[in-house]
């Protein structure tokens, strides 16, 4: 079970997947509130903005089905944006699908930060930023805790796609959700 919070340890427990994902997408909201606050004034997302919301996204099964399960009229009747650009957008650059958005779409425009690794094995710390939440103080010297940390939620959603689906580890195109 993964350190963070252990929400695959729920489906266990007897809560259904719909559940789990619920509490994992909350926790992660509530992660995400604060760090949101201290860069309110660097942050540019707002609904409409969306040149994060790329065309080639895809998501592990378990983040695919509450979508499934919570708009069945939009995804079998509805028109999907055209390519280029996130199939769940609408025509006025919003997002359809918002309160059961996967996990990428909950930390696009935070400056980010993961551990990667040189060549020779040296952990290396790596950040990133939206272009258009650039401005303000450089994101390499901001506080670990001003950043969201890639790595304890997708591990999480790792474990739980493992126990759904018995490691073959699906994923989705969210463009193909439609139809
Ligand atoms: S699911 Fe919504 S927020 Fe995520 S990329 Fe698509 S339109 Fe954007
Ligand atoms: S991450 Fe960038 S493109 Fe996406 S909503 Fe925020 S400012 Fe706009």
């Amino acid at each position: 079970m993964n350190p963070v919070f252990g929400q695959t340890g729920l489906l266990r427990m007897g809560l259904c997947l719909m559940d789990t994902i619920q509490n994992i997408h909350a926790e992660i909201d509530r992660q995400t509130a604060p760090i949101e606050n201290i860069h309110a004034d660097r942050l540019q997302c707002r609904r409409g903005c969306c040149a994060c919301c790329i065309d080639d996204l895809t998501v592990f099964d378990v983040e695919a089905e509450p979508i499934r399960r919570h708009y069945p009229e939009l995804l079998t009747r509805g028109t999907p944006h055209p390519p280029g650009a996130c199939a769940f957008l609408d025509d006025h650059g919003g997002c359809r699908i918002y309160a059961h958005r996967p996990y990428v779409c909950r930390t696009q425009g935070l400056p980010l930060r993961w551990i990667d690794e040189l060549d020779d094995g040296t952990p290396v710390e790596m950040r990133d930023i939206c272009p258009l939440n650039d401005e303000g103080e450089p994101i390499e010297t901001l506080p670990e805790d001003q950043c969201w940390t890639i790595g304890p939620f997708e591990a999480e959603l790792v474990d739980l796609e493992k126990e759904m689906d018995g490691g073959q580890m699906r994923r989705v195109a969210l463009r193909s959700l439609f139809g």
